[in-house]
């Protein structure tokens, strides 16, 4: 398949072999020149054309240790602190922010409640990264990564529609420029859960990744594409909205949703959509709550049936949605981010079942994991400055 201009980076850079080779040192360093080949499928020739010139700027090192047969080789691993990288996802109701050096080592993570209105919020998220810049100010800031709960423009600088805020053609990298120089990149929340779950599959030594979808189940639902090792965006005009399968119809005529349609996917498979499902869609009397996400993961543990049916309910919804998403895509391997995975025991049969039940020509070959929830929150946004430093190194 020829997907033409789409895996281009804002700077036009061409992704090729090369940030494949240095995000899977950097997922799994300590690592060998041969391992790297085999993993890649490349000569080693070509990993030491690319390793050689970043390991006389100082930026790789190579040391000598003994492997597991006491056979002394060399490893290849990103130096430390040469910089660090800041990171802010905005969600629904809770934002997180934190900072992290290119080895993964979190230094700081902090969250704050997301004010309502768009400049409010900007100006808080500045301010907390303006917190953690002084805090570690000693080594260069080389990126600023950024988790919106919508879609962006293709240059990944503005917020174009976040439906759950009712936010509109936000200047999200304008305003948290905190420093001259330092680029700001926003990304689509779906988008970082998939490139955090894609280099925390790449650390593992039995899959490379290549083809998969996360399906972000938080206060909304958002699909996240990585299609031949690189998140898939969309291209031209309509390049950052790919993947807003959470308003795609799934009940017509069913609850009305934030974005002004009826019976949206996230309305029957979010982890926020528990809430009404376990309150049989009664308004609650007077004194009540609506119990969150949590509340009810919990009650099933402890023996709630209707928290275990509301969960099977999810689960049921959740796979009729995937089983769509699959057909659509053609994408067969599906990982679960965001709250949602903290039921995922309880979710993963009726999951598992509808998909069985609902995909056409019954394709065989598919999967549903859980990934992490952290990739859905903090960790995506600063997966998202990480990986937009390989492509310029
Ligand atoms: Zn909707």
């Amino acid at each position: 398949m020829d997907h033409g201009g789409a895996f281009r980076d804002t700077n036009k850079q061409p992704i090729g072999k090369r940030a494949l080779l240095l995000r899977l040192i950097l997922s799994a360093q300590p690592i060998t020149r041969s391992q790297i080949a085999e993993r890649l499928g490349i000569d080693r020739s070509s990993v030491t054309d690319n390793a050689n010139p970043l390991i006389r700027e100082g930026i790789l090192l190579e040391e000598s240790a003994l492997d597991e047969n006491g056979r002394r080789q060399r490893y290849l691993s990103f130096a430390t602190d040469r910089n660090i990288f800041l990171g802010v996802n905005l969600g629904v109701r809770h934002s997180q922010v934190g900072a992290i050096k290119l080895d993964g080592q979190i230094l700081d993570e902090d969250e704050f409640v997301t004010p309502p209105d768009p400049k409010t919020a900007l100006q808080t998220a500045n301010q907390k990264l303006r917190e953690l810049r002084r805090k570690y100010a000693d080594l260069p800031l080389s990126g600023i990564g950024v988790g919106v709960p919508g879609m962006t423009d293709p240059l990944r600088q503005n917020l174009i529609y976040a439906p759950n805020l009712d936010w509109r053609s936000v200047a999200v990298a304008d305003g948290l420029a905190i420093e001259p120089g330092v680029p700001v990149i926003v990304e689509n929340d779906s988008t970082s859960a998939a490139m955090f779950e894609a280099r925390a599959m790449m650390g593992r030594a039995d899959s490379l990744m290549s083809d998969f979808i996360v399906v972000r189940s938080g206060t909304g639902i958002g699909v996240g594409m990585v299609i031949g090792n690189e998140v898939y965006r969309g291209t031209g005009i309509a390049r950052g909205i790919a993947g807003e399968f959470g308003h795609m119809t799934i009940v017509a005529g069913g609850k009305p949703c934030v974005c002004g349609n009826r019976g949206c996917w996230e309305k029957y498979a979010s982890a926020s959509a528990a809430g009404s499902l376990y309150m049989g869609d009664r308004a609650p009397r007077p004194g009540q709550n609506v119990p969150r996400f949590l509340d009810i993961v919990t009650r099933a543990r402890n023996g709630d049936n209707r928290a275990k049916s509301t969960l099977e309910k999810i689960g049921d919804y959740l796979g009729i949605g995937i089983a769509n998403v699959i057909m659509g895509t053609g994408i067969a391997r599906v990982i679960i981010s965001g709250r949602l995975v903290y039921g995922w025991d309880f979710i993963v049969g009726p999951v598992n079942s509808a998909i069985e039940r609902s995909i056409i020509g019954k394709v065989e070959g598919w999967s549903v994991e859980a990934g992490s929830p952290a990739g859905a929150a903090g960790k995506g946004a600063l997966e998202v400055a990480v990986d937009r430093y390989l492509t310029t190194l």
